[in-house]
């Protein structure tokens, strides 16, 4: 049986958000099998669970933000990356803020973390979502369309397409395709971080945002170049994390996608539409479970090597 996963201990983490700026406390615990991937605000007076799911998301603007009645969490997005590309199903992730931390701005620090606590196997089967037909979102026309899609394949790849107007990031890789059954999630992936302009922080500053945001969290570039010392991880870092991003996004619905993504300029608000279409389409996807995990699709039934 292809089995679910969760950790075999609790792990802690202290940050800050980016955008709130402010100091929050991280704890991962391990959850019984069928629990999916459940946050908890602990600092409120009572505490509130959010579990995940594609209506779980009531904000996309700059990040995905999930909530259930006034208890919000912001930035959810790389932690759910991280757990996506662990294959990680059942999960609290006790927090004692609003957002959560942004660390070092892209997964691998979350990807540490998981590793550290170790992923134990659980007594009940991986479920998957497997698209059955071609759901597409579309936004805008012409030089601002935008679009993302989910098609049938036995496995999972991404791939990702960004059209940036800026000399560093033309200079670089702006198509992207990442396969699972490569096992290089942690590799080619997880470590690519989150980017932004001076102009733009600079706005989102006077309203209030990108507060916990700098060089140590994020590609930081001004009109013409970036301003990181130590330069770019990857040499197509900017369109990797869109793809990071994605896949933080889609595991948002509460289940591994068996499918192929593709998508041009897309973000975190088309990639919950694509999710909220998918669901909308009974005859667009199937729930499946692998009894003998050989005939899985490749790259599900390893773990990803720690590092
Ligand atoms: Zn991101």
């Amino acid at each position: 049986m292809l089995a679910q996963r969760t950790l075999k201990s609790l792990t802690k983490a202290v940050g800050v958000g980016l955008h709130s700026g402010q100091r929050v406390e991280l704890t991962l615990r391990p959850a019984a099998p069928d629990t999916g991937i459940v946050f908890r605000r602990v600092d409120l007076p009572q505490p509130v669970d959010i579990v995940i799911s594609a209506q779980a998301v009531t904000d996309t603007r700059l990040a995905s933000t999930i909530s259930s009645g006034s208890a919000k969490v912001h930035t959810v997005e790389h932690l759910m990356s991280a757990c996506a590309g662990l294959g990680i199903d059942n999960l609290y992730v006790d927090i004692t803020a609003e957002e959560v931390p942004i660390l070092d701005g892209s997964a691998s620090s979350f990807v540490f973390l998981l590793q550290s606590a170790g992923i134990a196997l659980q007594a009940a089967p991986k479920r998957f979502i497997r698209v059955l037909r071609s759901v597409e979102v579309r936004e805008g026309e012409g030089a601002t369309a935008k679009w993302a899609r989910l098609s049938p394949y036995n496995g999972y790849k991404l791939s990702f397409e960004i059209d940036f107007d800026h000399p560093a990031v033309d200079s670089t890789g702006q198509r992207v395709e990442f396969d699972m059954s490569s096992g290089s999630y942690t590799r080619d992936i997880a470590r690519a971080r989150t980017f932004g302009f001076t102009k733009d922080v600079e706005m989102m500053r006077s309203n209030g945002l990108a507060l916990g945001g700098g060089l140590d969290n994020a590609i930081v570039m001004d009109d013409y170049k970036v301003l990181n010392s130590d330069g770019l991880r990857y040499n197509d870092e900017f369109v990797k994390h869109k793809i990071l991003d994605a896949m933080g996004d889609l595991y948002l619905i509460g289940k591994p996608l068996l499918a192929a993504y593709s998508a041009f300029r897309s973000g975190h608000a088309l990639n919950n539409k694509l999710l909220r279409e998918l669901l909308l389409h009974e005859d667009a996807y199937e729930v499946v479970t692998f009894e003998d995990e050989k005939r899985a699709p490749q790259g599900f039934a390893t773990l990803a090597r720690a590092w």
